[in-house]
């Protein structure tokens, strides 16, 4: 008799893909051809939801995939290639977004900083005619001195003022004006510092639109982008209200779709009002969409966030707190995904 467990179901001259014996019966009751290339393939999607740097709706897709070619039973060589696209696209999807952003915001700094040189090449050329002339008809050398000292402090003010736009521009997101990632991470850990010395309460809120691929696969990515500027907006306006002399909020686009308000000096109970504030803030934001001639395509629309508050734990050891205390954020931001999105909540979540 057929050793079904260490050679699998197959007959090996028929089929020379071996796995556990229950998996390929399961595989010939569905139909699947005893194909190295269908079972291969199956096995491979079906495996891809123990990856933990997938995310869940990516695992959700593929899973979804997977039920709908068993479903489907068409093992074609047509159907294979389609299935080959659709989870290339479902697995490249998250990249290909950060690619073109990153490229983006690229372009725009080296406009940016060619702009700056092209002002700058004008003013030093000023100066240095400036500094000929003081030299060539200026008179007694005190003059000159004077001149050219004035000359040095001009241009050393231009630098300062160049690297600080160059460093305001490299903290800024270009789509929605708030803070970019850099800025968040950098802020994070100054305000974490402030923990470490002072105590300082420090809260953080992550928040994530609710169904936004959805959203561009009805609208399309130009209305998507018009959206993600409407919660930078919400975040902006939040934060200079709700900004008070005994603490400090900064909001800031984490990435994609993502969201991070950093509160410092602030509790868990009042980061939370926060969050409800922007929450219900965008829930009642309802806008149009326009064509290109202004003509109105879709009235009363909103977008939905859920979001996940975290404030640091007196037990995190001081080298994983910036850590923790984003993967707390993110646990309650999935809590709140799961129970219904649309809502807020708090870690340490209720057991159960
Ligand atoms: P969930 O409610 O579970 O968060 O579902 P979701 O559809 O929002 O989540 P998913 O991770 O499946 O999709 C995120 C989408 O966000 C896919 C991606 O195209 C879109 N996205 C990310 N960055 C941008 C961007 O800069 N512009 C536009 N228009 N869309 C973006
Ligand atoms: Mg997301
Ligand atoms: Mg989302």
């Amino acid at each position: 008799m057929r050793d079904v467990t260490s050679f699998g179901c197959c007959d090996r001259d028929s089929c020379d893909f071996f796995t556990e014996g229950r998996f390929c019966e399961a595989l010939d009751k569905a139909g699947v051809p005893r194909h190295q290339k269908w079972r291969t393939l199956i096995l491979y999607m079906r495996g891809l939801a123990d990856f933990s740097y997938l995310t869940e709706n990516q695992k959700a897709a593929v899973q979804d995939l997977l039920v709908s070619v068993l479903r489907d039973r068409d093992f074609s060589d047509r159907r294979f290639e389609e299935v080959l696209l659709r989870d290339r696209e479902i697995l490249v999807a998250p990249y290909e977004q950060r690619l073109r952003q990153a490229l983006s915001e690229a372009g725009t700094l080296v406009e940016d900083f060619r702009r700056l040189l092209q002002q700058r090449k004008g003013v030093v050329k000023g100066l240095e005619q400036a500094s000929v002339d003081a030299v060539l008809h200026g008179g007694d050398p005190e003059t000159i001195v004077s001149v050219l000292r004035n000359t040095f402090r001009e241009v050393e003010n231009l630098l300062h003022a160049d690297a600080s736009s160059m460093n305001e521009l490299l903290s800024r997101d270009f789509l929605t004006g708030i803070a970019n990632r850099r800025a968040f991470d950098g802020h994070l850990l100054q305000c974490i510092d402030d923990w470490n010395v002072m105590r300082r309460p420090l809260a953080l809120i992550m928040l994530d639109i609710d169904h936004f691929k959805t959203f561009n696969d009805v609208y399309g990515h130009r209305i998507g982008d018009q959206a993600l500027q409407t919660v930078g907006q919400a975040l902006a306006r939040v934060a200079t209200s709700a900004d008070d002399p005994a603490g400090s909020v900064f909001p800031a686009r984490y990435g994609g779709e993502e969201f991070a308000v950093v509160l410092a000096g602030a509790v868990a109970l009042r980061a939370a009002d926060v969050a409800e504030d922007v929450r219900a803030s965008l829930e009642r934001n309802l806008f149009s969409i326009r064509d290109g001639d202004g003509n109105v395509l879709q009235r009363d629309l909103s977008i939905t966030v859920s979001g996940g508050v975290a404030v640091i734990s007196p037990d995190w050891a001081p080298s994983t707190i910036r850590d923790n205390l984003v993967d707390a954020a993110d646990d309650a931001l999935y809590a709140a995904k799961d129970a219904g999105r649309n809502r807020i909540r708090v870690w340490p979540l209720p057991r159960g």
